[in-house]
């Protein structure tokens, strides 16, 4: 197994069966703690300057995803660590570069639960935030989930919608559509939880390849959720890296609108 696409999908999989499958390959128990396969730590420049470590492995297959060939759609790629080795690794990088804030990137760190958790838990013992980016599957999900991310000080919660439509989802993530609902669900959980919308929970949404009249839709079915939600959106559009328009191609999805990396919108009408 070449670990590259070792589980390929087929349209209209469970994204929480896949959960359980990328979750055996990506995580491993050593004397009772959980250790999560990394790809690489790095310092990134989005969140003006983050520590960031690149998990492998995710639940969802996105025909537009930046990290598909080095971590997300990956599973037996890179290193395990440790809560807390993955905590001196962020913390060496906040230190050299001066930062206040890390995350998780590259997949879906929610997968690993007991590791994520206890990451937040030595977070807490900092001035650092720690973003927690998430497709949120298993925090809408599990209620529970979300309470037990909610009591962490240092967490602030980004729920990346994968578009604003059952239909969308579908198109971006191959997934069962239905699914996109468990979506809006972590934000409601989150929020039921006590994190406050904006502050410490907000939606993110892929709308490269959304309507405007879609777009409304979602804001109305947001604003259902908490009426603070529908104003703190954050809107993301796909970066057109080479990589990415192999998968894009691969996957026949044309984006209505997207940017080249050097910022610049291209149309692909
Ligand atoms: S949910 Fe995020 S990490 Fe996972 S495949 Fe989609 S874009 Fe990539």
């Amino acid at each position: 197994m070449s670990g590259l696409d070792s589980l390929d999908v087929e349209a209209g999989y469970d994204p929480l069966k896949l959960s359980e499958k990328v979750r055996e390959l990506v995580t491993k128990r050593v004397d009772g703690v959980e250790e999560r396969r990394y790809y690489r730590f790095r310092r990134d420049r989005w969140y003006g300057g983050i520590a960031t470590g690149d998990v492998v492995g995710c639940n969802l297959r996105c025909g537009m995803c930046w990290s598909w060939r080095s971590a997300s759609h990956v599973m037996i790629k890179g290193f395990y660590c440790s809560p807390t080795q993955a905590y001196r690794q962020l913390l060496n990088i906040v230190v050299k570069a001066g930062f206040r804030m890390v995350r998780l990137s590259g997949g879906e760190p929610t997968i690993s639960r007991e590791h994520l958790l206890e990451l937040l838990r030595l977070f807490d013992n900092t001035e650092l935030e720690f973003v927690l980016e998430t497709n949120g599957l298993l925090i809408g999900y599990d209620p529970e989930y979300a309470r037990e991310i909610s009591k962490h000080k240092c967490v602030v919660v980004r729920v990346s919608l994968k578009g604003c439509s059952r239909e969308e989802f579908y198109k971006i993530t191959l997934a069962d559509p239905r699914y996109f609902d468990m979506q809006l669900k972590a934000l409601e959980n989150l929020v039921e939880a006590g994190l406050e919308p904006c502050i410490r929970v907000y939606p993110a949404v892929m709308l490269s390849f959304s309507s405007s009249r879609e777009y409304e839709n979602l804001r109305s079915r947001l604003a259902e959720i908490d009426p603070m939600l529908e104003k703190c959106i954050d809107e993301e559009y796909v970066i057109l890296y080479p990589h990415v328009k192999q998968l894009l191609e691969k996957r026949k999805l044309k984006p209505n609108i997207a940017y080249r990396p050097d910022g610049i919108p291209e149309s692909m009408i």
